[in-house]
């Protein structure tokens, strides 16, 4: 793989290892594909406690992906999710996905983030083609010109040079790689914080994820698996104004345990917050194009959603089912990885999922972020109508389950030849 004690090579470069980046690393490694992986942020950090707070709703067919690629074995705790209920404020008309009108399967999986990033990390102790460079800065991406035939050139922090057929920009919603390939994004602020805690709660949530529409934004109850003392555990990603957030995140923890349990209502028994609270500012974002000469983008550098459906991952999760695809089918022709009719498949597959999952997220939070009566009827309504058509309530919930559209052969748990 080496050239020189300064210039490596590989046949990809990915900037970016956090979930989608490293996960896409995995996939690439795991089907022959040598890969470099940069992250600025230090994994023994990354790994820690306080780091990251979430705990991610892993669609069925991101799971089968995960399997597929070998990482889903190194999920240390993972909680399936058999029922989901949605709810708008004290409303009677109510939405209910029960897993057993379509099968034995799951929804999906809740997984913290943390456990996610120990897997990765455990993953790559078997993937001699993956490289990771962390903490580590990219200084320069020169991709040279189209036509050229030229490999990309990366100059890492320490002055390390890395020479590659593609750059993939998974470096999340500032992407720099976005940036510098000039590619323009669609964005805005919600104006609203998400607000992420764990609850311990005297019942068992019986692996049902709630979501509780309250007047002053989204309320999630997600199911974890109980703690090493037995507790039953929930997940909140409770949605309220930045500005109020701001005061709420500011509280004391006796407060706050208060303030949560005002929402959390009384089903789970006795129920109080445990560990840290974390807030993170929640926005949209959508790339105008997600491939450029020698580029590829992937998650949150392509496209950011608010996390109402619990979506933002698994879409980049499906961009890595679909470019992995591309790519290993490109190698196998012994085609260019960077070539852009490679790239123009991958760009091509992923356009109409994201744009519709992004409209339809977008259209969500703003019609159940609001408490004005007429809207608040409309709604209820609609989710009455959706519980009581079975044939629509059925494409709803394998929507949930990332089994919709033509989907790449590892989000079927297929791996590539
Ligand atoms: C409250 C909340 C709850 C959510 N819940 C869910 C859920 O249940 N299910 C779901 O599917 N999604 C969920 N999401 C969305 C999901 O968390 C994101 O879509 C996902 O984390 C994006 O991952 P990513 O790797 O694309 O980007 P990021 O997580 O932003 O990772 C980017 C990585 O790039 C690195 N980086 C950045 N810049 C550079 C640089 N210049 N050089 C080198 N490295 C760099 C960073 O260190 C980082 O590791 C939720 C989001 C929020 C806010």
């Amino acid at each position: 793989m080496t050239d020189s004690p300064d210039i490596q090579a590989f046949e990809v470069a990915i900037v970016g290892g956090g979930l989608a980046g490293l996960t896409q690393g995995i996939a690439l490694a795991a089907h022959g594909i040598s890969v470099a992986v940069i992250d600025r942020e230090d994994p023994d950090r990354a790994l820690g406690a306080g780091f990251d707070g979430r705990v991610s709703a892993i669609a069925l067919a991101s799971q089968r992906m995960l399997d597929a690629i070998g990482l889903w074995r190194h999920v240390g705790a993972a909680q399936p999710m058999w029922d989901i209920r949605v709810s708008d404020g004290d409303s009677l008309l109510f939405l209910h996905y029960d897993h057993a009108a379509i099968g034995d399967q799951p929804f999906g999986y809740m997984v913290e983030n943390r456990i996610m990033r120990q897997a990765q990390q455990a993953a790559l102790e078997h993937l001699p083609l993956l490289k990771l460079f962390a903490p580590m800065g990219v200084s320069r991406i020169a991709r040279g010109m189209p036509g050229s035939g030229r490999a990309a050139e990366l100059e890492l922090g320490d002055g390390t040079g890395l020479h590659c057929r593609l750059v993939i920009g998974a470096d999340g919603r500032q992407s720099m790689v976005r940036e510098g390939a000039g590619i323009r994004t669609m964005r805005w602020s919600y104006e609203q914080t998400g607000i992420v805690c764990t609850v311990a709660h005297e019942l068992p949530h019986e692996g049902a994820a709630q979501e509780r529409f309250l007047p002053a934004g989204p309320f999630a109850i997600l199911p974890m698996t109980d703690d090493a003392e037995g507790r039953h555990r929930s997940s909140l990603v409770w949605t309220e104004p930045t500005a109020r957030a701001a005061a709420i995140m500011a509280l004391p923890d006796v407060a706050f345990d208060a303030e949560m349990r005002r929402r959390f209502g009384s089903g789970y028994g006795e129920a109080h917050v445990v560990g840290p609270r974390w807030s993170y500012p929640l926005t949209f974002l959508h790339a105008e194009r997600y491939t450029d000469h020698r580029l590829a983008l992937i998650g949150d550098a392509a496209h950011g959603i608010h996390p109402i459906a619990g979506q933002g991952l698994n879409l980049g999760l499906r961009d890595i089912a679909a470019l992995t695809e591309a790519l290993v089918e490109a190698k196998r022709l012994g085609l260019d990885l960077g070539q852009a009719d490679v790239l123009e498949g991958y760009a091509r597959w992923r356009r109409t999922d994201t744009l519709v999952l992004s409209a339809v997220t977008d259209g969500l939070t703003r019609l159940f972020s609001n408490d004005i009566a007429p809207i608040r009827i409309a709604r209820d309504l609609g989710l009455g109508v959706v519980d009581r058509i079975p044939p629509l309530k059925k494409f709803f919930m394998r929507h949930a389950m990332g089994d919709v559209g033509k989907l790449p052969r590892l989000l079927k748990g297929e791996r590539l030849a």
